[in-house]
């Protein structure tokens, strides 16, 4: 097997009650947690955005698993382009720091990685790059659809947010109707909602997906259990929206949310282990223990806080935007 993504797709193959399975557990944080997150960020969308989105709780509720829809193989076209959004294995491009900040740009770097390492059996340990598994590495973990592409999508739905934020105050300012794309700027921070919901979760940002891989002197669980356990099972039957919601503040405008939404992947990503420290003391099994409640809770408690940043960021800069080309010069009136 090459590597724990390709060995996913083969179950997804060859199993189709696994597929099943797999459906409803790579959703990150399952309904329920996709669910809160968008609904906590919604209720604290402040008194200076549009009145308009502070009241579309509801619809910002329902479009936090929104993603999760479009994974049934009967849309496949659908289900195979849009699975690496939910994910980035930020250990296979521990190399590439910072990331670039754009989707082609991260393409070329990661085929010319992928064309320029050999296998990792076929090369002495002292090349190997930091964090790969040695018996788990093939030149094809760099591809795109391997890596994942969490941030960028997310940063473009974001970029799609605020156009239509600058669109809204431009018809507002006309005094032009504003419905149509007011259900625009609903869409688009709910699906914004999913993908910085699933960076809170700390197994979309690791190789350590669903079972330890590689060396494993502390002995954390190898079964392909644990990230529908924590993510799903656990907080359907622990959690509510109502126990992180205090951890919620009031936003804060980012001054470059690409590398500020990185920052805060690279921080979820530093907190893979204790997920499996975590279940090995059985903190996510039945009614979990106290420490997995309150390590869960911040969790989803970051991916609020995050999406309510974004959404305000997009607000604010929707208002100057340096980057608006200039109104092409009028002819000269006719004299
Ligand atoms: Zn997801």
């Amino acid at each position: 097997m090459k590597t724990w993504r390709f060995r996913r797709g083969l179950v997804n193959l060859g199993l189709t009650a696994l597929v099943l399975l797999q459906s409803v557990g790579a959703g990150a944080w399952g309904n329920e947690g996709h669910t809160y997150i968008n609904r906590v960020a919604a209720q604290k969308i402040p008194a200076d955005m549009p009145r308009f989105l502070r009241r579309a709780v509801a619809e910002l509720t329902y479009l936090g698993p929104e993603p999760d829809r479009w994974r049934n193989p009967s849309e496949l076209q659908l289900k195979n382009a849009q699975e690496p959004d939910h994910f980035i294995d930020l250990e296979r491009v521990a190399w590439l720091d910072p990331l670039p900040a754009t989707r082609y740009e991260f393409y070329r770097k990661l085929y010319e990685k992928r064309a320029a390492d050999r296998p990792e059996k076929d090369r002495p340990e002292k090349d190997r790059p930091d964090n790969t598994p040695p018996d788990n590495f093939h030149p094809d973990d760099y591809l795109p659809e391997h890596v994942g592409l969490q941030p960028y999508i997310t940063l473009e739905i974001f970029g799609r947010l605020k156009a239509a934020f600058r669109e809204y105050r431009r018809l507002r300012d006309l005094h032009q109707p504003t419905a149509p794309v007011e259900h625009a700027i609903v869409f688009y921070a709910g699906w914004l909602g999913h993908y910085v919901a699933d960076g809170s979760q700390p197994l979309h940002t690791t190789i350590q997906y669903n079972g330890w891989v590689g060396p494993n002197p502390n002995g954390y669980t190898t079964e392909h259990k644990i990230h529908a356990l924590f993510e799903t099972t656990y907080v359907a039957q622990n959690i509510a929206a109502k126990d992180f919601s205090a951890l919620v503040r009031a936003p804060e405008r980012l001054t470059d949310p690409f590398q500020q939404y990185v920052a805060y992947l690279r921080d979820s990503n530093r907190q893979v282990e204790t997920v499996y420290a975590l279940e090995k003391a059985g903190g996510f099994t039945g009614k979990g223990t106290p420490e997995a409640f309150t390590f869960t809770t911040q969790r989803l408690a970051a991916g609020s806080q995050m999406l309510l940043n974004l959404w305000y960021t997009a607000w604010q800069d929707s208002a100057t935007n340096p980057e608006t080309p200039a109104a092409p010069p009028k002819p000269a009136e006719p004299k």
